[in-house]
């Protein structure tokens, strides 16, 4: 008889907070906590060892370990497998074929939306910072005397493109880093990124302040 092992979905991803862990499904947009003890697991011996080697390991938490990878099989997080090589995991690298992914367009006076009058109108209204994001206070140019593209593709505008929570104060150590929609700016003070406007949540203590 083969071993059986267990493993998450290539969308599901373990991320190990300050305090809490959780499994992040990435389809389907939802997550499960999860205590340390099995996240360790899931990130070290069940990924070599079969399900029974890894019990034999931990026997007197063996009805645990079953009632956790059960659960998560019947969740939808993870499942056995006696082929673990077939499922290897998913290569994370994004390549897009554009230099920006999107963009917002915000206008303030047009009633009636015409494309051809849209730069016209920005001239006219002064309008038109071109930013990383509509919040960011920092602008990098203006489309009434400013070319798009030139700007896009300076390495000012990109410095903060790539930055992640990974690399982040506070949110690197947060297991909401990979699925947090804060759009808030990044500043670099005593050799670490911050971000500007900061989130009501705490890693170190696991709350959300109350607002
Ligand atoms: S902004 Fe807040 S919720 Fe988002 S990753 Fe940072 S600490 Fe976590």
């Amino acid at each position: 008889m083969k071993a059986t092992y267990f493993t998450l979905y290539p969308n599901c991803f373990l991320t190990r907070g300050q305090v809490e862990n959780i499994i992040l499904d990435t389809h389907r947009g939802r997550y499960l906590p999860i205590k340390s003890q099995i996240a360790d697991l899931l990130e070290n011996e069940l990924k070599t060892q079969p399900v029974s080697q890894v019990k034999s390991l931990y026997p007197g938490w063996i009805k645990g370990l079953d009632a956790y990878l059960n659960h998560f099989v019947e969740n939808e997080y993870g499942f056995y497998t006696e082929e673990p090589h077939h499922f290897p995991t998913y290569d994370l690298n994004f390549h897009h074929p554009g230099v920006i992914f999107n963009s917002i367009i915000a206008i303030e006076s047009v009633e009636d939306f015409d494309y051809q009058l849209l730069f016209q109108d920005l001239l006219e209204l002064g309008a038109g910072n071109i930013k990383n994001y509509l919040t960011h206070t920092q602008t990098f140019g203006n489309v009434a005397r400013d070319s798009i593209r030139d700007i896009v593709e300076s390495p000012d505008f990109q410095e903060k493109w790539h930055i992640s929570n990974d690399q982040i104060a506070k949110c690197r150590t947060c297991q909401f880093r990979y699925m947090c929609i804060s759009n808030s700016d990044i500043v670099f003070k005593d050799g670490k990124y911050y971000k500007v406007d900061d989130c009501s949540f705490d890693p170190l203590t696991n709350r959300w302040a109350s607002t």
